[in-house]
Order: structure tokens, then sequence, then C-alpha cells
């Protein structure tokens, strides 16, 4: 005899997305698994005294929406102090910074537009003119990838002139070479970062457990989180030990050139390592950098005559890092941006040979001719895709995305409808912080191809997917792409409760519709972590 359910929830319709049962309207959960999926006639067979019954009424059941792509922790970080992001030119900046709050007599801001500066270079004259010589000041800009720092910081980080860097970086200087406190990609950066003053502790993990409780009222039950950074590791411990999770989140620590042996074996030793509701599984690799930074690689130079470099010196050792933990069992994901990115990572695992290439996987692909979208398929290799990132260009390509790349390039802008038809899985996600966490949001602009809700003409239309392709991009793609399609992604009896109730059908509405469906209920590994009043 069977243990009654914990939980028997009963909604209008569940897409179980399970070949073997695909509709039902019935699901029971018992520490914290699916243990029967049915109707509501079975469900009253299924009930024991100490069953809860929820009954969803008109909602919709699916599995839990899982986000291929977020920086939970990283992201609480980089959003620290002042918001820069409001600011339009040089007056707003100064305005912003004599306002802006100090901590331990430090100014820090994050957000801020290359555009603000007017086409002049960025430097670190202006900090000081506003704020004095002795003030320390670290600027976040928006890409995530450069900061401005002030003479005061860099002095206390004792930058006083170029340096090298095992990845393509840069500490920029001027012609007599005295740093103008531009810092280029994160080797530069972290050389100031690293010494300014952070939150306490405890109000970062309480910042984190907050953050992560309203990605599960958006109906988010997990996410793949593409960093260890901003400790955040040891601020899940310390969640864990008060409280439960509300999110599943599966943490890939990142893999920087320069990396020794050693280095390689700690990470690969890494994996495995969990709490109750997290695990370290994978690692993350950047193979370049962005389109409007001029850092992404690509097979012809953008129009400033940038884009030409990945961001290892020698992308033979990027190759040699990728085999080596593929040898260990790790599995890879890597930030490319640029077709030569994309293309250099697909060799490298075609260079491996067949058999459990499954492992490893692309995120982004901004840019891809369908002749290397096709490979994706072919080598088994998984694609990572952010949809609201297209938000930042537009159908006409009069936006800096598209008129670096060319027109050429531009009609090749996130490929997802190519990759889906070439057979490829394709997890989505959003990237928080580079684009906000919703997975409604994410679910319609993959259908739109403009911002939900809006009447902006679409960018490149053709690459739209279908209501089916964009649920399956927060569910089963998102668990093959993480290893563990027999445990999760589908609703099916012994895999684990990661469910999402939307008060619309993802299947049926209108994708602007969905953008603003209410949800009902969200279920993270058996725990209630958001239900609609
Ligand atoms: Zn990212």
């Amino acid at each position: 005899m069977t243990l009654a359910p914990d939980t028997v929830l009963l909604a209008a319709r569940v897409h179980t997305l399970d070949p073997d049962r695909p509709q039902a309207t019935a699901v029971a959960l018992r520490d914290g698994l699916i243990t029967a999926v049915g109707d509501a006639q079975q469900a009253r067979d299924w009930r024991g005294p100490g069953t809860e019954v929820i009954d969803l009424g008109t909602a919709t059941l699916v599995p839990g929406l899982v986000d291929g792509h977020s920086h939970p922790a990283l992201g609480l970080e980089m959003a620290d102090g002042t918001d820069l992001s409001p600011v339009r030119d040089l007056d707003g900046l100064r305005a912003a910074l004599t306002g802006a709050r100090r901590a331990d007599g430090w100014v820090v801001g994050w957000g801020l537009d290359h555009n603000v500066f007017g086409g002049r270079p960025i430097h670190r004259d202006l900090l000081e003119a506003v704020l004095g010589p002795d003030t320390p000041v670290f600027l976040r800009l928006y890409d995530g990838h450069s900061a401005l720092a002030s003479g005061a910081a860099l002095r206390a980080a004792g930058i006083d002139g170029p340096r090298a860097f095992a990845q393509r970086a840069t500490v920029v200087c001027d012609a007599d070479g005295a740093p103008t406190g531009h810092l280029v990609e994160h080797a530069a950066m972290d050389l100031v970062s690293a010494i300014v003053p952070r939150r306490p502790f405890t109000e970062r993990r309480d910042a984190l457990l907050a953050l992560l409780s309203a990605m599960a009222s958006t109906g988010l039950t997990g996410a793949h989180v593409m960093d260890a950074g901003g400790e955040v590791l040891d601020l899940l411990r310390a969640i864990e030990d008060r409280a439960e999770l509300p999110l599943r989140l599966r943490i890939a620590p990142w893999c920087m050139p320069g990396i020794d042996r050693d280095g390689l074996d700690a990470l690969a030793a890494l994996q495995g390592t969990a709490g109750r509701n997290w695990l370290v599984g994978g690692v993350k690799f950047f193979m370049d950098g962005t389109v409007e930074g001029g850092s992404a690689w690509f097979e012809h130079a953008d129009c400033h005559g940038q884009g030409r470099d990945g961001l290892w010196l020698d992308p033979a050792e990027y190759t040699a890092a990728v085999h080596h933990l593929h040898a260990a069992g790790a599995r890879t994901a890597t930030h490319a941006i640029g077709d030569a990115g994309v293309r250099h990572v697909l060799d490298s695992v075609a260079a491996l040979g067949p058999g459990g290439r499954m492992r490893h996987r692309v995120e982004h692909i901004e840019s891809l001719p369908p002749q290397q979208a096709a490979r994706f398929a072919e080598l088994g290799v998984i694609a990572s895709m952010q949809p609201t990132h297209g938000a930042y260009t537009r159908a006409d390509h009069t936006d800096e995305w598209s008129r670096r790349l060319g027109e050429e390039r531009a009609a090749l802008a996130w490929p997802c409808r190519t990759l889906r038809d070439t057979g490829a899985v394709l997890a989505l996600g959003s990237d928080w912080p580079i684009a906000h966490f919703d997975p409604r949001e994410v679910l319609a602009h993959a259908q739109l191809r403009r911002t939900p809700g809006t009447d902006i003409p679409p960018v490149v239309p053709a690459q739209a997917l279908t209501p089916l392709m964009a649920l399956e991009g927060y569910t089963t793609h998102a668990a093959i792409a993480a290893g563990e399609a027999d445990r999760t992604g589908r609703i099916a009896p012994g895999l684990r409760a990661d469910l999402t109730a939307l008060a619309l059908d993802p299947l049926a509405v209108p994708a602007d519709e969905l953008a603003q469906s209410p949800v009902a209920l969200t279920v993270s590994n058996g725990l209630i972590t958001h239900r609609s009043s």
C-alpha cells in the first residue's frame, strides 16, 4: 500500500510535457516528489487523512520554470551603491555623484551608460572634479564588463600604470602611462572591486533571500547560476541554516584564462558540493565579451575594426581546459557571443570525439550563420539563450549592437528558431541582472521577438519560437541542459516536485497576455514558495 500524498493539486489543465501522458487535471506530491498524475476522479482515491488538496480552479499547471542563466548573488553585488542607470549626460552624472551616499568613505555606483560621456574618453577627471582628489570612487558601467575608478581608488588598489593579465583585459592609461581610471574586463575591474567595502554579510544574505522569493513569485522554481561570485555558496549555506531556499539553484563557478592544472582540479572537485536545494554543477567559461564593448569574437571585424579577439590570449588553452574538465566529468557552459567564439567552442567539443558531448553548452549566441547553428544538434551541444536581450536592438538596425555588426550579421540575431529547427536543445533564461528575471516576459519575448505589450516592430521575426518551444526552453530543455532530465523538467511520477501554476494557459493565450498572467502557485522541491491570495 502506497503512502498518501502530502498534497494534491487540481487544475483545469496540466501540461505535463511528458510524452507518456501529455494532459492531466490532478497531480499528487509527497516528500518533494511527484507521486501520481491523473484526473480529479483518481485524486479522490489518492487522498489520505493528512492530504492537503489545493484546487487551482481554471489555472494551468506546467513543470516548474527554470531560468537557464542567472546571477543572483553577483547581480546584487553589481547593483550595490547608487543607481546611475537614469543618468543621461555629464551634468546628470555630476549631480548623481554630489548626492551619492558614502559607505566607509567610498562612493560606489552602477549602471552607468557609455553614452553619458558623449564620445569623450571615459576618464576619472570628472569624478575628482566633483568629489575631490581623496575620495575613492568605483562606478560600474552598464555592460557589466568595464568600470571607472577615481585616483584615490586606484591608489588604494596599488594601480599606478599598465598591467599585464592572463586574459584580454586593460588598465587604460594615457600617453604618459598614467591610468585614466577606465578598467576593461573582469581581471582589471577586480583589482579595485576586491577592495570596495561591501554590505555586511547578514544584509547580503537577507537581500539574496528576498530576491529569490521575488523570483519564485514570478513562477520560477529554479535557476542555473552562472557564477559562484559574491560569496554565493556561503550565503546559500547561511540561508539554509535558517530557512528553505525558494529556488533550486545549480551553480557553475568560473574558469578564467591563466588557470593552471591545480585550479582545474579544484573546479572539478567542487562539483556536487550541495545544500538542501542547491548544488555546484558545471563550470562557466568566457570565450569573448560583448558586441557593444567591441570584445565579442567574430570572424570579421565590426564597423570600428574591433571584435576580432577572444578573451583567451591563446584559444588553445581554452580547449585544453574544457578537455581536462570533460575528462573529470564536469559539465561546461561557455559565454560565446560572436560567431568565431561559438565556432571555437564547437570545434573544441568536436575534438573530444563522439560520446558524452551532451554535457557542454554555449551561452548567449547573439549572431550566428545557419551552418554553424546546425552543428549544435550534430555535436549534441546545448544552446542557452536570453531572448529579452534582443530588446537592446531595433528592427531598423539603428541601435549600437546592429550598427557595429552591419546588416548581414544583424539579420542573424539571436537565431533561436534556426537552432530548434535543426534539432538543438535550447534552454532559455534572463541573465539577470542584464535583463529582468520574470519568465513570463522571456516566454512572451521568445514568441514575439519584441517587448510584450508594445507595438515595437519585431527583431528578425522568423526566429520566433512556438509557445511549446518557449515553454520547453524553461522546462524539459532546461533539465537536459542541467543533465537532470531523469529527475525534473516534466510532470511525471518519481520526478522532483517542481511545478508552476499560471492563471492563463501558456500554450493557448496570445504571448502579450501571457506576459501579464497571474502566477497562482509555485512549488520548488516540494515546497510551496508562492501562492496567490
Ligand atoms: Zn551571464
